[in-house]
């Protein structure tokens, strides 16, 4: 066999002899030519057997759809009647003189010829690795990469540093419930999920490193909800010696950029992105996060906006304070004197801000408090006794003593705008392999059951296991 290439590449092969591989996309006769169809990662190409080329023709018949190919033969231009402008290699054919077959193909559990909606989703999440040969969803991770690439590339010459911050960490009370992960080198112990890298990055920060970005995954183990995941992915991000003008700047200039070179067919309905604050919101459009488009039945319509001025403090169920968003964050410098002596703690506001797009809150960030003593003051508000806060946030504390840069920073949800900007009705669509709204991933069968073994290495006794 020639050299194998990609479909899209027969094009400037005409009159040559080639080889391509691939799955057999649909396989049909005409007359008594057989045409196949051959689909690689780079698109279909059409394949001719004739059947004066006997024995190929012979072997050919017996192809099914799905089946694992290699074809050679000679790139043809089609007769003009017979070309195709909807297909990139339209214009040729290949006249195959060889085929060899890699793999057999049951027939798949659901078509992957349409755009999938129709299927049950629970069939299709089992079968990712299938779902996933469909054009859409093929599509749909291209777009992902071009926009964490251009996330990456932008930032760079911004002069951020991408750094990876650890996935066994230590529990944080980021307002979720965290995933335990238990050791079994140090008996009794755990460590946690990330919610988020929240305290790494500030810890960069005490660093010196002054700007950093991770694309991060995040874990946070919430009941089930139609479109959440319990594992997702941030674009984290944090600066020093900077104000919450500075980063939303360089957040909305980023958000403007990907969508000018990554989806050009949208249209931002405004900018600069307009501010409300969130006294606004809720007395405008009674939520903290609103939809503010002027034409909602535009699905090519982008309206952004920044949502600022959140109370700090709110009351929880039991009638004790806790925060609105995040313990780290900066009340507006107005109110640090009264974060400090504890006092009109319903009228603090936070330097908080979120960014909305057609009313999803996709990200928010906040000023942070780097002065230990306001730090320590957020959780004295929300009635920790002095110890667990040295066991909780001790290190946050300690690390504030050496020297912090006042800093700030924002995370976005990738996945929730990635589906918006590709008009997908949730974010399992953008998700290579996602899992459903109650946590199971369908595929491998997780969780699962562990052995008797494995939990005694974790010193792990379960009290009611299931038959
Ligand atoms: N850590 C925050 C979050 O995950 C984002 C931030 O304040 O940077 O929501």
């Amino acid at each position: 066999m020639e050299k194998r290439i990609y479909n899209e590449e027969t094009i400037k092969n005409i009159g040559k002899e080639i080889s391509i591989s691939g799955w057999v996309d649909t396989i049909r006769s005409h007359g008594k030519i057989l045409f196949i169809d051959l689909r690689d990662k780079s698109g279909i190409l059409q394949v001719v057997v004739s059947p004066q080329q006997e024995d190929v023709y012979d072997f050919a018949k017996e192809i099914r759809p799905e089946w694992v190919v290699a074809i050679s033969g000679v790139v043809k231009e089609r007769p003009e009647r017979m070309q195709n402008p909807n297909l990139a290699t339209g214009k040729i054919e290949l006249e195959a003189q060889k085929i060899e077959v890699f793999s057999n193909a049951e027939t798949l559990p659901f078509t992957i010829d349409s755009d999938g909606y129709e299927i049950n989703e629970e069939k299709r999440l089992k079968y990712r690795y299938l779902d996933l040969r469909r054009g859409r969803l093929k599509k749909n991770l291209i777009a992902r990469q071009e926009v964490l690439y251009f996330i990456r590339s932008f930032l760079k010459k911004e002069g951020f540093i991408e750094i990876e911050t650890p996935i066994l960490t230590k529990s944080t009370p980021e307002g979720a419930r965290d995933f335990l992960v238990p050791s079994r080198l140090q008996p009794e112990n755990f460590y946690a999920l990330p919610q988020s890298p929240q305290q790494y990055k500030q810890l960069l920060m005490v660093a010196g490193l002054e700007k950093y970005f991770q694309i991060a995954r995040c874990f946070r183990d919430e009941d089930p909800r139609a479109d959440r995941q319990a594992e997702f992915t941030q674009l984290d991000l944090e600066m020093s010696f900077v104000e919450r003008e500075d980063v939303m700047e360089i957040t909305e200039r980023l958000l403007i950029n990907i969508s000018r070179t990554i989806f050009p067919t949208k249209k931002i309905q405004e900018i600069p992105f307009p501010r409300l604050n969130y006294k606004e919101a809720m007395e405008k459009y009674n939520i903290d996060r609103p939809d503010i488009r002027k034409d909602k039945k535009d699905p090519d319509l982008l309206a952004f906006c920044w949502v600022v001025d959140f109370p700090f403090f709110e009351k929880d169920n039991e009638g004790k304070w806790t925060f609105t968003h995040n313990p780290f964050s900066a009340p507006k410098p107005e109110f640090m004197e009264d974060l400090l002596e504890k006092k009109n703690i319903k009228n603090i506001l936070t330097t908080q801000y979120d960014i909305v797009l057609n009313g999803f809150e996709i990200g928010g960030g906040s000023i942070r408090n780097h002065r230990p003593e306001a730090l320590e003051s957020v959780f004295e508000v929300m009635d920790y006794r002095k110890s667990e806060i040295k066991e909780k946030f001790g290190h946050m504390l300690e690390a504030f003593k050496y020297g912090a840069p006042p800093h700030g920073g924002i995370a976005w949800g990738l996945d929730r705008f990635l589906s918006l900007n590709l008009n997908e009705p949730n974010i399992r669509e953008v998700i290579a392999f996602p899992k459903t709204g109650d946590s199971r991933d369908l595929m491998m069968n997780a969780p699962s059951l562990v052995t008797e073994q494995q939990l005694k290495d974790l010193h792990i006794k379960i009290q009611v296991r299931k038959k």
